[in-house]
């Protein structure tokens, strides 16, 4: 029996990335061994192990064939006698299908090392197209290695999958998770554009599709496509560090204006509560999880009274930080305005521009923090606590903003 590293870690090791996880491979031996060495068994579709003491992923040497419809239908074969060729010919990408023996030796039959030199993500064999996951690992890897580009021969076979109605098959969560980790990577833009290409963008996420060629106004839009609009948007949420909920906020915070009615373009009036619901039609569809619907839900909603923030009256500055919850959940409000701000940045030109309505709102929440809450209640009439906070809150807001100016007597 051999081992072998596969995968991601032999890439990586070769571009020279820090390798967090390893994947092994083992030939020449059958789950019976495995176990008898004390290795764990966990894979319940194909036979994968985990060490005993390091507790990293082992998998026998293994086939698939397509047997159905979707990326559930495969007939795996895993025996001691699947060599180590033929279980990295059943691998995604040429780059993802070099293997290191236990001397550091690279083995390497289809050409990875020439596509990480071309830069180029090229898929391993015609059998690429039998699971429709690989057009999101494609589009994803995309967005991490940023100066690779896709080969045109497997630009060609992911549209011909989508032509074929594969990724229609993809289900909901698995989408999910591949476009998260996506955003979570340097450029997530070029995981978009490369969906995009291929017309999967279109069957997964129509209502992001459906921003391109959307036009906006040219003064406060340079870029005028909203699709592109979003793109810097995300791009800016990714440049900055933002976590998962931020980038995905930003990524959804215009989806209205797809369904504005091209005789209104390029203005799109009340396009935010439109947002709204349609981000909550997309988390249900792809099971987006809580925290990130509920930010990009209230980002939608409330992104245009973020920018005229400063026009804003203390009640409706008031009734929106209770909108977004932002008295009991500060942190999740600094969350909101980093989202607002990558909208606001994501025009070119607007990088460098003073955007005073983010200090104008935390300014305005501390003022109205600052209330006693408790001796408010406590001398309210029972039935009218919540608006009588409210009016102290108001209160506190006014008075801030008609402060003195500092320095004066
Ligand atoms: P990451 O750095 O994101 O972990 P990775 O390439 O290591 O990237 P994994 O999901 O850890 O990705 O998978 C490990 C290896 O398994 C891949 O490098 C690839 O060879 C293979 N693989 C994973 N998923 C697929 C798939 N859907 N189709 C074909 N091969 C796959
Ligand atoms: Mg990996």
């Amino acid at each position: 029996m051999k081992t072998y590293t596969v995968g991601g870690a032999v890439r990586d090791r070769l571009l020279g990335l820090p390798v967090t996880d390893r994947d092994y491979v083992v030939v020449g031996a059958t789950p019976d061994e495995m176990l008898a060495l004390g290795y764990q068994p966990v894979g319940k579709d194909f036979p994968v192990f985990l060490h005993p003491q390091t507790h990293e992923e082992y998998a026998l040497a293994r086939t698939e064939r397509k047997s159905g419809h979707g990326y559930k239908g495969f007939k795996v074969y895993a025996a001691a006698d699947v060599t180590l060729e033929e279980d990295l010919l059943r691998r995604d990408l040429t780059i993802n299908a070099m293997a290191e023996d236990e001397t550091g030796a690279l083995i390497d039959p289809y050409g990875g090392q020439r596509d990480l030199a071309g830069k180029t993500f090229r898929h391993v064999s015609a059998a690429f197209a039998e699971d429709p996951v690989r057009i999101l690992r494609v589009a994803r890897f995309a967005a991490r290695f940023t100066d690779f580009a896709v080969a045109p021969e497997t630009s060609a076979l992911m549209r011909q999958m989508v032509d074929n109605g594969e990724v229609d098959a993809l289900v909901p969560e698995r989408v999910w998770q591949e476009v998260a980790r996506g955003l979570m990577d340097a450029q997530p833009s070029r995981m978009f554009q490369v969906l995009r290409d291929c017309g999967a963008l279109a069957r997964l996420l129509p209502e992001i599709d459906r921003l391109f060629g959307v036009p906006q106004p040219p003064q406060h839009h340079p870029e005028i496509d909203t699709g592109v609009h979003v793109m810097l948007v995300v791009d800016w949420a990714a440049r900055r560090g933002f976590s998962l909920p931020v980038r995905f906020a930003a990524l959804t915070h215009d989806l209205g204006k797809g369904a504005t009615p091209p005789e209104r373009w390029p203005q799109h009036h009340d396009h935010e509560a439109k947002s709204a619901e349609l981000v909550r039609v997309l988390c249900e569809r792809i099971r987006v999880p809580a925290d990130c619907r509920d930010l990009a839900v209230a980002v939608a909603r409330e992104h245009g009274k973020v920018h005229r923030a400063l026009e804003l009256h203390p009640g409706t500055l008031v009734e929106l930080l209770e909108r977004v919850d932002a008295f009991r959940r500060p942190e999740r409000f600094e969350e909101f305005l980093q989202a607002c701000e990558c909208d606001f940045r994501g025009r070119p030109g607007y990088a460098d521009k003073p955007f005073p309505a983010l200090d104008h709102l935390r300014q305005a929440l501390q003022a109205a923090q600052a209330i006693d809450a408790a001796a408010v209640a406590r001398s309210a009439d029972p039935a009218r606590i919540r608006e009588a906070i409210f009016q102290a809150r108001s209160a506190a807001v006014a008075a801030w903003r008609d402060r003195p100016p500092a320095g004066s007597p």
